[in-house]
C-alpha cells in the first residue's frame, strides 16, 4: 500500500508503505473489567459534551502562533487550565521555560499523555480561507497544527479523571508538552532529566487528516541538527582583502562539499541547511559564519555516520578557507520512532468505535478549494477509517519526531486524529488553514475520545500494560538499546526563534482569541466559512 500524507518535522510528503495485519483485538490476559465498556461509552460521551472547551483551546493557541522555545503565551493559558482542573504543574522543567509536567491523581499505573504545541515560521494564515492569506505578512502561525493536540489529551484527561474520582480509579495522569518539536529540540531532554522512568504508557498524540495509530518501525527519520560556526579575521575587502580570512567562504565550501557528497550518501537520507550567519556586510570580510545542518537517517548508527561525514567536511572548508571550526553546537536531536504494538491495537479498537467526524458540506467545500488551489487531488476530507498499519516493509526516509526518543525508553503510541485536510504540503500556510475551523474541532473531539477510551483500558487492564513492556522489552529492545544523540554538553537551545517572535509578538496580539466575547476565532475575525475562490 502506498499513500501518501503529511508528517510532523520536515513533514513534506512521506511514502508509507505499511503491511496490513490481521484485524485480531489484543486480548486481556484475565477477564477483562466489567465496568469497561460502560465507562468508555461515558467517558467519550463527556468528551462530546466539552467540545466548546475542546474548540477554544483549539482556536486561542492557533491565535497565539508561537514558534519553538517561544511558547510562551501557549504555556501560560495550558499551565492555567491544568492547574484549575487540579493538576500539579511542575513548570519550566530540564532547563526549558515552555516546558512543562503536569500530574494529576496516584499510584500506577502512570500514563502520560503529551502532544506538540510550536508553530512554523512565516505560515501566518486566515482560518477557513482556502487560499494564500496570511493574517500578518512574514508572521509564524501553526502551519503544522501544533495548536490542537493539547485539546485532544486535556480534554480527554478531564473527560477520564471524572470517572475516576468517582469510582475510586487508582493511577496517574502526567501532561507534557512537545515544546520545540519543530526544531525535535526536547524530548531527548526530557528523558535525560528522568521525567519519563516512572511512565508505564505514553500516549502521544498529533494532527493529521486521518484517525489513525500504527506500531513497530514507522516510515520517517531520526536526525541530528547541528549547527557549525566558523572564525576568521576582518579586513578591508577592497583594500586589503590579503589580510582577511573569511569564515563565510567555510560555510560556502562546507555546503558545496556536502552537496557534492550528497550524490554518494545512500537514497533514504535527508539533508538539508540554512545559514544563520552569513556575514555582516560586504566591505568587511566575514569574521564569523555560521551554517545549521539537519542530518537524517532511519537509524542511530546511520545518523551518526551522517553527522560524522559533516564534520568532516567542516573541517575540510575550515582548512580550506584558513579559518577556524569553532565547537559544534547540537540544537537538537531525535531518534528513529517506534511504536508499540498492543498499546496500538488497543488504541485501534477505540478508533474504529469512533470513527472519523461527520463533515459537513462547509467543511468540504473548504477542503476540496485548498485542494483545487495547490494542485492536489480533490478528494476532501477522509471518510473512512483505514486499517492497523504495522511495522513498514520498506523506510524510504521522511520526517522526524523527537517522540522517537520517548519511544525508545518507555511503550509508546502517536495517536493521529483528523483536524486537517489530505494533500497538503506540510510546514506551510496551507496546514493552518483548516487549524482553527470546524475540521480543526471535530477532528480534535473525536481524537480525545479515542484518546478517553484508551486510557481507561490501560487503567482498568492491568494486563495490557504488561503486554506493552513485553513487546518494548523482549521484541523493539531486543537488539537495539537506546543510546541519546545529545552529548553531555548539550543544553536545550532555548534562545531559538527569540528575536523572530520579538519582532512579531506585538502585532499578533492584537488578533489573540478572547473566547469571552466570540464564540469561535473565525467570529472574531468576521471570516464567512467557508471562504473560497468564486
Ligand atoms: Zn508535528
Amino acid at each position: 500500500m502506498r499513500r501518501f500524507r503529511w508528517m510532523s518535522v520536515c513533514a513534506v510528503t512521506v511514502v508509507l508503505s505499511a503491511t496490513p495485519l490481521a484485524q485480531n483485538p489484543p486480548k486481556p490476559s484475565a477477564a477483562a473489567d466489567p465496568r469497561l465498556d460502560r465507562l468508555k461509552t461515558e467517558a467519550a460521551a463527556a468528551v462530546g459534551g466539552m467540545s466548546v472547551f475542546t474548540q477554544q483551546m483549539v482556536d486561542s493557541i492557533f491565535s497565539f502562533g508561537e514558534l519553538g522555545f517561544q511558547e510562551i503565551e501557549t504555556n501560560r493559558y495550558l499551565i492555567d487550565i491544568l492547574k484549575k482542573n487540579g493538576f500539579t504543574v511542575q513548570e519550566g522543567i530540564a532547563g526549558i521555560p515552555t516546558a512543562f509536567m503536569a500530574t494529576w491523581g496516584s499510584g500506577k499505573p502512570v500514563i502520560a499523555l503529551g502532544s506538540d504545541i510550536d508553530g512554523i515560521p512565516q505560515a501566518s494564515q486566515k482560518p477557513g480561507v482556502a487560499y494564500h492569506d496570511p493574517m500578518i505578512e512574514g508572521a509564524p502561525g501553526h502551519g503544522e497544527g501544533h495548536n490542537s493536540g493539547q485539546a485532544v489529551n486535556i480534554t480527554a484527561a478531564l473527560a477520564v479523571k471524572k470517572i475516576m474520582e468517582r469510582d475510586k480509579i487508582p493511577g496517574t495522569l502526567r501532561i507534557w508538552p512537545g515544546t520545540a518539536e519543530e526544531l525535535v529540540g526536547t524530548k531527548a531532554y526530557f528523558v535525560r532529566e528522568g521525567f519519563f522512568k516512572d511512565v508505564d504508557v505514553a500516549l502521544f498524540t498529533h494532527v493529521d487528516s486521518d484517525l489513525n495509530v500504527s506500531w513497530g518501525e514507522r516510515a520517517g527519520t531520526g536526525l541530528v541538527s547541528v549547527q557549525y560556526s566558523f572564525r576568521g579575521e576582518t579586513a578591508h575587502a577592497a583594500a586589503a582583502p590579503w589580510r582577511g580570512r573569511s569564515a563565510v567562504d567555510a560555510v560556502e565550501l562546507m555546503d558545496v562539499g556536502w552537496n557534492f557528497r550528497r550524490e554518494h550518501l545512500p537514497l533514504e537520507q535527508r539533508s538539508h541547511y540554512v545559514i544563520t550567519d552569513g556575514g555582516d556586510q560586504p566591505n568587511v570580510v566575514p569574521r564569523t559564519a555560521s551554517v545549521w545542518y539537519y542530518f537524517r537517517q532511519t537509524t542511530y548508527p546511520k545518523i551518526k555516520e551522517l553527522w560524522e561525514t559533516g564534520d568532516q567536511i567542516a573541517k575540510g572548508a575550515a582548512m580550506m578557507a584558513g579559518v577556524e571550526l569553532l565547537p559544534t553546537r547540537v540544537l537538537g536531536s531525535a531518534w528513529p520512532g517506534h511504536f508499540n504494538k498492543t498499546v496500538a491495537e488497543v488504541t485501534y479498537e477505540n478508533i474504529k468505535k469512533v470513527g472519523l467526524p461527520q463533515w459537513s458540506e462547509a467543511d468540504q467545500t473548504l477542503a476540496k478549494a485548498l485542494q483545487k488551489e495547490l494542485g492536489s487531488r480533490e478528494e476532501g476530507l477522509a471518510m473512512k477509517v483505514r486499517p492497523l498499519a504495522g511495522p513498514v516493509a520498506e523506510n524510504r526516509g521522511g520526517g522526524s519526531d523527537d517522540i522517537g526518543d520517548i519511544s525508545w525508553n518507555v511503550p509508546t503510541v502517536t495517536l493521529r486524529f483528523p483536524s486537517n485536510i489530505p494533500g497538503l504540503p506540510g510546514h506551510n500556510w496551507a496546514n493552518a488553514i483548516s487549524m482553527a475551523t470546524p475540521i480543526a474541532h471535530k477532528g480534535a473531539t473525536a481524537g480525545a475520545k479515542v484518546q478517553a477510551m484508551t486510557v481507561l483500558d490501560l487503567l482498568l487492564t492491568p494486563s495490557y500494560i504488561t503486554q506493552a513492556w513485553d513487546y518494548f522489552r523482549t521484541v523493539q529492545t531486543k537488539d537495539t538499546k537506546y543510546e541519546p544523540l545529545i552529548r553531555p554538553q548539550d543544553k536545550p537551545a532555548i534562545e531559538l526563534n527569540k528575536a523572530t517572535m520579538e519582532k512579531y509578538r506585538p502585532e499578533m496580539k492584537k488578533y489573540y482569541y478572547d473566547p469571552s466575547r466570540y464564540k469561535t476565532y473565525l467570529e472574531q475575525l468576521g471570516i464567512t466559512y467557508p471562504t473560497v475562490k468564486k
